[in-house]
């Protein structure tokens, strides 16, 4: 079963549950994981359990960025909020960069969200490229 991560700053939040509502069926059989705000919402209103982790500002993204890193993540979508300012701001680049990291996809806006959902290659079981960092990690190695 796929696993989608889902995060929405609070401008973004009423988005993202629309575009949801409008998708229920598809998000019926995937495995959930949110922030911790934007989890309890879509819990609510797809009426289906979504593991929740700490919220955004509290460690959240950076949770979500681990199991992106453990590769129990796979497909991101996150409506970051480009008119707002935030104080994990760090956090959500990091977020975002582990996504590119590792060949997540990543949907930061509605758009993107709409192409992913209707994209062929979900419907065929995609799997995605893991790279292979196996040259970064032994940079360092002493002969
Ligand atoms: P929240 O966090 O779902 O707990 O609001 C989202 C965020 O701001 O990263």
């Amino acid at each position: 079963m796929k696993t989608i991560a889902l995060v929405a700053h609070d401008g973004k939040k009423a988005t993202l549950l629309e575009w949801i509502g409008k998708h229920k069926q598809f998000f019926a059989d995937k495995n959930l994981i949110a922030t911790g705000t934007t989890g309890k919402l879509i819990s609510d209103a797809l009426q289906q359990p979504v593991q929740c982790m700490a919220s955004g500002p509290l460690g959240g993204d950076q949770q979500i960025g681990a199991l992106i890193a453990e590769q129990k993540i796979d497909w991101l979508i996150f409506f970051w909020d480009p008119l707002s300012s935030q104080p994990h701001d760090p956090d959500v680049k990091a977020l975002i960069r582990l996504a590119v990291v590792w060949n997540i996809p990543v949907a930061c806006n509605r758009a993107t969200a709409d192409f992913i959902i209707h994209s062929s290659l979900y419907q065929q079981d995609y799997q995605r490229e893991i790279p292979d960092f196996s040259v970064h990690n032994q940079r360092l190695t002493v002969e």
